[in-house]
């Protein structure tokens, strides 16, 4: 956990070719489309945002993986600044598998 006191600086790496976001699962910095971003719905329920369209302060990840590890980081609660209600990782998962639907057989391994 390392984290530098000052402001971070958003340095633009891969300029072009869109925005880059860090996953909260295992902190790598990856394009935005690469990420699935979630979102806090209401009633403060974690959503599954897979079109990148909802209003509000997202929160990313770029496996499946990254959901478990986020997690057990409480990076939601900090992403969301407290915002997030209680996480049911059950759901997630199940909101996260059918989200992901499209990019079957992608492997999954390379986080
Ligand atoms: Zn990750």
């Amino acid at each position: 956990m390392r984290r530098p006191a000052g402001r971070p600086r958003p340095e633009v790496q891969n300029a072009g070719s869109g925005p880059v976001r860090t996953c909260v699962g295992c902190g790598s910095r990856r394009q935005q489309a690469e990420l699935t971003r979630f979102v806090i719905g209401p009633g403060g329920a974690i959503e599954v945002d897979r079109k990148r369209r909802l209003p509000g302060r997202g929160a990313y990840l770029c496996g499946a993986g990254c959901l478990t590890a986020a997690l057990k980081r409480k990076a939601f609660g900090r992403a969301f600044r407290g915002k997030a209600g209680q996480v049911d990782p059950s759901q997630l998962g199940q909101a996260w598998e059918q989200g992901d639907g499209e990019r079957r057989g992608a492997g999954g391994s390379g986080c």
